[in-house]
């Protein structure tokens, strides 16, 4: 019998799905048991000029439609996908393994907050009149044209919907590609795009690895490029599209430091580092995962922290009460325990989990270690799993100067009582996305995105606009035209 999970066709182009069986097969495996519950096939050449040339010929209507109409068609969207959070977050769980209780309130929700955020906004992007005495300059906001969104695998919904919702309210199209370990998600928000009137060909989901990715970034057509994904993978998509000269939003890795000062109130630290480590089992790119702790409540943190990791629940993703999932693939899981044999090999004090769990799937305990040093691979390296590295710190000043010393930059959090260090930490932090007495809040008001190595340009807020639209300006003379001859 066809599982559930199995999507009607492997890619959506032109207001309809399609399938094209020619491509290589992809499987789609349940991280929970190890089970194929579905197949994709990646996208052929065929399919790839399908979705460009649809994508590129639905544009120039949808450009030209007012804000307003665009708007109400992403906002009709948002309320299509909260009536059917539930099914769209049993998916969610199906297509990356994460618990249940996580999906209802992270996935589809988060996305109808971006289709509804943006639909709002897309009625207000103007121009500026810009007197210039008896002549003047009037801007216009024009979209890009075609843009491609290129995903990973952690928030198939979310980064669907990121990418999409401000493209399309600024008036452009959009061919997106889910990572290939995630394939289901994207196509259901296209779906959902086009019951609530999206215009065909506007929002076309196709599938496929890297080179479907590379085949869509290099293509003339093509006006933006926006990637969700690894550092190394966000080096090779910005080459490519600078040679085409392409526009550009790059939201990749980090090693972020989450700093608690011996005045935090410990609850909401161990609370906070719990959400910055252990969420979605580790596999979020903001995670807080090297936490400096100053010496002086560092045992008490510690001793917390053990006590309420120990309270995961693992188990099955689609029972509510399982609050830890598995890592999404067989492959991350091996990544993940191998970085965790480098942890105690270098020295790493570890104070809970250390292993693979004992039960089907690839599940991997929540783990903690203690006494790590700035130069341990854990300290260093982004590991994408649920392996929180704690470090210790005597002074501000050493805090800051070790929390700054890596290549990435995408998120910082500061736990004090203290509000005028927590600004002045922040103020020195390297990074985009900052917390304070808090970490990974993700609202979509909020720009989101890092600096360094972590990526370029920001996703949500009004930010995002910036980078889905470009501004013409347009001198208007009044008087004669002089001339030197
Ligand atoms: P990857 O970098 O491996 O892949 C990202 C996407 O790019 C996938 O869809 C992949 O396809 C595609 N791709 C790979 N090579 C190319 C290429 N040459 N040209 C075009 N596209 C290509 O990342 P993961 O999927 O493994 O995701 C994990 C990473 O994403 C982590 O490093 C994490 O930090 C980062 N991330 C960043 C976030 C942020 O907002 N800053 C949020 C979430 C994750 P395929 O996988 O099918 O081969």
């Amino acid at each position: 019998m066809t599982h559930p999970a199995q999507p009607k066709a492997s890619h959506f182009i032109n207001g309809a799905y399609v399938e094209d069986t020619a491509g290589t097969p992809i499987p789609v495996i349940y991280a929970a048991t190890g089970e194929q519950i579905a197949t994709v096939y990646a996208a052929t050449p065929t399919i790839v000029e399908q979705a460009l040339s649809t994508a590129k010929e639905a544009q120039k209507a949808w450009g030209k439609m007012t804000g307003t109409e665009r708007g109400r068609i992403l906002r009709r969207a948002a309320d299509i996908m909260r009536a059917r959070n539930h099914e769209l977050s049993v998916l969610e769980t199906y297509d990356t393994g994460k618990p249940l209780q996580e999906t209802l309130v992270a996935d589809a929700t988060s996305g109808a907050d971006a289709l509804e955020y943006f639909g709002g906004l897309a009625g207000s992007l103007t121009g500026e009149h810009i007197p210039m005495g008896e002549d003047w300059v009037y801007t216009v906001r024009e979209a890009l044209g075609l843009c491609v969104g290129i995903g990973a695998w952690n928030y198939p919904t979310q980064i669907a919907c990121w990418k999409g919702a401000p493209a399309l309210a600024c008036g452009n199209s959009m061919v997106f590609k889910p990572s290939e370990t995630t394939p289901l998600c994207a196509l259901k928000v296209a779906e959902i795009l086009h019951e609530a009137g999206l215009p065909a060909g506007l929002y076309n989901v196709i599938q496929g690895m890297g080179e479907v990715g590379a085949a869509l970034v290099t293509d003339p057509r093509v006006d933006k490029v926006s990637l969700t994904g690894s550092v190394p993978t966000g080096k090779k998509v910005y080459a490519a599209a600078a040679a085409g000269m392409k526009h550009v939003t790059m939201e990749l890795g980090g090693k972020s430091p989450l700093i608690i000062f011996d005045d935090a109130n410990v609850e909401n630290a161990v609370g906070g580092a719990i959400n910055g480590n252990f969420y979605s089992s580790g596999q979020v790119c903001s995670n807080g995962t090297r936490v400096f702790v100053q010496k002086g409540i560092k045992e008490k943190f510690l001793a917390r922290l053990a006590e309420r990791t120990g309270a995961a629940v693992l188990g099955d993703p689609q029972d509510e009460a399982t609050n830890f999932g598995p890592m999404v693939t067989e492959n991350q899981m091996n990544i993940v325990l191998g970085y965790i044999e480098k942890g105690k090999e270098e020295g790493a004090r570890l104070i809970c989990g250390g292993k693979r769990a004992d039960m089907p799937g690839f599940f991997v305990e929540p783990t903690v270690f203690a006494d790590v040093t700035d130069d341990m691979t854990i300290a260093r390296e982004e590991i994408f799993g649920p392996v929180m590295s704690v470090l210790d710190f005597d002074t501000e000043e050493e805090v800051i100067a070790r929390a700054n010393d890596t290549e990435f930059g995408l998120s910082a959090g500061v736990f004090t009582n203290d509000f005028s260090r927590a600004h002045r930490v922040i103020g020195q932090l390297e990074a985009g996305s900052c917390f304070i007495n808090s970490y990974n809040d993700a609202p979509v008001e909020a720009p989101f995105g890092g600096v360094k190595a972590s990526g370029v340009g920001r996703e949500n807020s009004k930010e995002a606009i910036k980078h889905f639209s470009q501004v013409k300006s347009v001198y208007v003379r009044m008087g004669d035209v002089e001339a030197a001859f």
